[in-house]
């Protein structure tokens, strides 16, 4: 039966055409600010096969989202990962299949991801200072990273992103040669603001600085800000003409950060979450074994949309119930 809303949109009339799908609350880093005594179990890891995956991805297209994210955890540490590019590649309507990693793997597997179908790439690089790298990650694994960013720069990928979690001592110190290193490569660098969860409230009030920081060091080079694309992540990019490469800031707790919201996340048991910073979320896996259950599964996702609130609620000091951000992606 052919569902008849063609775009998912919420009660403040913004349009959903983006989906983060975290495939694993598993990661083998231990970042600061994220798992800073490495990932612990604490249930089964009974996540989200291919199959299911498709059916999700399959209902999502039907009402006008064309852009999957995977995230995790870190979804490489998933042994079947190249079936779930696969499986996505071949949904109609989903044009864009990007994926967030920390990269420790990438020389050995981007290849493989590029050929089942993987068309865009953020990886995670906090520093170009090896042992700042191994400090934040707990993994001396700077050169390895890099060699995998330059490998996947020669496989045509639709884009190639590199994020930085921007914190107080190594943010700043960092400016000149990430400035350095977009110099000659086409590729966006993107600072994200440090933000606050469950987990990290001693850290976030120790490591914590604004945005500004980023912007103001920007623009007093000469560095502008570039038109944002209408599918694109929550990143103000800026450009310069002496630069291949872009720099970016992803700001959180900037003033209207939430306006523009395009994205929703389900996480790798598959529960819609209409907010990073929400509370619970809608459990939609029992409706991912069949794909009959298409319409169905629309039904409830916009149903829950309905309850989409107009923007987090970080500057009251009220984070939601996520601990850290492994449990569903950044
Ligand atoms: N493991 C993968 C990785 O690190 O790229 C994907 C998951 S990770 C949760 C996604 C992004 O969130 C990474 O760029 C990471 O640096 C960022 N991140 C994690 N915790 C954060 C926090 N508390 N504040 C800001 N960014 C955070
Ligand atoms: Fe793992 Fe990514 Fe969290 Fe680092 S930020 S601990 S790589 S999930």
């Amino acid at each position: 039966m052919a569902f008849e809303a063609r775009n998912l949109s919420d009660g403040f009339g913004r349009r959903f055409s983006y989906v983060r799908l975290s495939v694993t609350e598993v990661c083998n880093f231990r970042c600061t600010y994220c798992l800073p005594d490495g990932w612990k179990k604490t249930g089964p890891l009974s996540f989200l096969t291919p199959s299911e995956i498709a059916n999700l991805a399959s209902a999502f297209a039907e009402v006008g989202v064309s852009k999957i994210r995977l995230t995790g955890g870190e979804p490489s540490v998933r042994v079947d990962l190249i079936d779930v590019i696969a499986n996505l590649s071949a949904v109609d309507g989903i044009t864009k299949i990007a994926m967030t990693t920390n990269g420790w793997n990438l020389d050995r597997r981007v290849r493989q991801w590029r050929n089942a179908g993987l068309s865009h790439l953020n990886v995670s690089v906090d520093s170009l200072d090896r042992d700042t790298f191994h400090r934040i990650t707990g993994h001396d694994k700077l050169p390895a990273v890099m060699a995998g960013i330059d490998e996947a720069l020669s496989l045509d990928f639709r884009s190639v992103k590199l994020n930085a979690v921007l914190l107080k001592n190594t943010g700043e110190a960092g400016f000149d040669a990430w400035a350095e290193f977009v110099r000659q490569r086409p590729i966006a660098v993107r600072f994200i603001e440090l933000m606050r969860t469950g987990d990290n409230a001693d850290y976030f009030a120790a490591n914590y600085i604004k945005g500004s920081v980023v912007t103001g060091w920007l623009t007093q080079r000469g560095w502008r800000l570039q038109p944002k694309l209408p599918d694109g992540g929550p990143a103000a990019e800026y450009a310069h003409p002496d630069y291949a490469g872009r720099i970016g800031l992803i700001a959180p707790y900037a003033a209207g950060f939430c306006d523009g919201c395009n994205r929703l996340r389900v996480t790798s048991r598959g529960k819609l979450r209409l907010c990073l910073f929400g509370e619970g979320g809608c459990d939609l896996r029992d409706l991912l074994q069949n794909a009959e259950d298409k319409s169905a599964l629309i039904h409830r996702i916009s149903a829950a949309l309905a309850g989409k609130p107009a923007g987090h609620r970080l500057h009251e000091n009220l984070p939601g119930d996520l601990k850290h951000l492994a449990e569903l992606g950044g």
